[in-house]
């Protein structure tokens, strides 16, 4: 999944790039794509480790290696990282997603000082949480809606978080890279979940 994850991301690299130019500095696409490579590089090594450890070093490959906000938001101290602490020991099944995801989530929204509606990858990352009811199966078709929504719902938002909060109102109108990354990477987690089901 991790794999299926990173290579999606660096196919998307041009378009990630592009949503950061019209609003950002341009950097979301190339630095995505380099930490990506680093997980490819090291997916040997990740796969071996036991159970939590295997995000927890995703998460160190992709700040390592992404920098920008992104870096630390998806690596270490936020997403990856805490999922792969929330984890711990326990073999991760999908029955724990909602819980490893929350704690990601959290992070992510504690690390970035930031909430849903201020134009970041929370809008994708907090709606894809709220599509995973507890007590209920994960279902890929409803992660992979609430995704696309979240990614969509950045366009008419002014950011007020990031550099794209910089531009005030111009940041209306465009797609927040990171909300996109977001998007892809559980486009990558629902095409694991069905091919798993
Ligand atoms: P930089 O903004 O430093 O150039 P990137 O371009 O790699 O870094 O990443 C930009 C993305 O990071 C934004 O599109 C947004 O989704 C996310 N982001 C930036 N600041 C925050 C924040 N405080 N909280 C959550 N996400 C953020
Ligand atoms: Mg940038």
């Amino acid at each position: 999944m991790i794999a299926a994850a990173a290579v999606r991301i660096i196919g998307a690299a041009d378009e990630l790039t592009a949503l950061d130019q019209a609003i950002g500095d341009g950097d979301h696409g190339i630095n995505m794509k380099r930490g990506c490579e680093q997980v490819l590089a090291e997916l040997d090594a990740i796969a071996a480790k036991p159970t939590g450890e295997a995000p927890k070093a995703v998460g160190m490959a992709l700040v390592m290696k992404v920098g920008g906000a992104s870096g630390p938001l998806y690596g270490s101290g936020s997403l990856f990282m805490s999922m792969g602490k929330k984890l711990g020991e326990r073999p991760a099944t999908i029955e724990l997603l909602p819980e490893v995801f929350a704690a990601g989530v959290e992070a992510v929204a504690a690390r970035g000082k930031s909430t849903p509606c201020e134009k970041t990858m929370l809008d994708v990352l907090t709606p894809v949480l709220e599509a995973m009811r507890p007590g209920e199966p994960v279902r890929a078709e409803s992660l992979r809606k609430a995704a696309a929504r979240g990614a969509a719902s950045t366009i008419p938002m002014r950011a007020t978080k990031g550099r794209a909060s910089f531009l005030g109102e111009r940041s209306i109108g465009h797609m927040d890279p990171g909300a996109r990354s977001s998007q892809i990477m559980i486009e990558a987690l629902s095409a694991f979940l069905e091919q798993r089901t």
